[in-house]
């Protein structure tokens, strides 16, 4: 029987007992397996498995790939591909809001341009499917290609409720080193670099 090939759960053991490694219940032959597998306990045990990847999914952040969603009016810049960049999640110790700290690498932004940041819902792309829960938070820096993270679909503080929640330095003429910014972050210790640091905390 070649049923249970794409049961992930399912575990032949050396005495050639299967074992249901969701459960870890041990079944003489296949039919009691895929008995197991139609009964209350294992589909109890699924649901729990997906409503608890669901959850890790909502709070993982997506990393963009192929072009993000934004639709940039075309201008007289030729792009020169996806700037890199350095994500690290934050929580302010002061009201224990979760949060987001981004640095984006712009060497190579062109002269007296300066980074743009936006949020756009799910609702207002075309490029990928619709997730009501996801939000992208874009930035656009020519002539890099716009690039678009998928965040949770939190709402985000307001700077007018938590001045300091949200923040952004860009300064093209320093190159500065951020590295009391981001103390831990990869970029700490590479020396100065152009960058466009931004942060903004979810409301809780
Ligand atoms: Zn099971």
């Amino acid at each position: 029987m070649e049923a249970e090939v794409s049961d992930p759960y399912i575990l032949r053991t050396h005495l050639g007992t299967l074992e249901c490694r969701l459960c870890l219940t041990l079944h003489t032959n296949e039919g009691s397996y895929l008995a197991h597998t139609q009964g209350k306990k294992h589909q109890t045990n699924l649901a729990r498995r997906a409503a608890k990847e669901n959850k890790e999914q909502a709070l993982m952040i997506t990393h963009p790939q192929g072009g993000g969603p934004m639709g940039v009016p075309k201008k007289q810049f030729l792009k020169i591909g996806r700037p890199g960049y350095n994500i690290k999640k934050i929580r302010d110790p002061s009201t224990n809001r979760l949060g987001l700290l981004f640095q984006i690498q712009l060497p190579e932004i062109a002269p007296n341009v300066k980074p743009v940041k936006r949020f756009m819902s799910s609702f207002e792309q075309r490029k990928e499917p619709i997730n009501r829960a996801i939000q992208y938070f874009m930035v656009a820096a020519e002539p890099y290609e716009t690039i678009a993270f998928a965040i949770p679909a939190r709402e985000i503080v307001d700077v007018d409720e938590d001045p300091e929640s949200t923040w952004e330095f860009w300064d093209p003429d320093t190159k500065s080193e951020l590295s009391g910014t981001i103390k831990n972050g990869e970029f700490a210790n590479r020396g100065p670099f152009l960058a466009f640091t931004c942060q903004f905390l979810f409301r809780n």
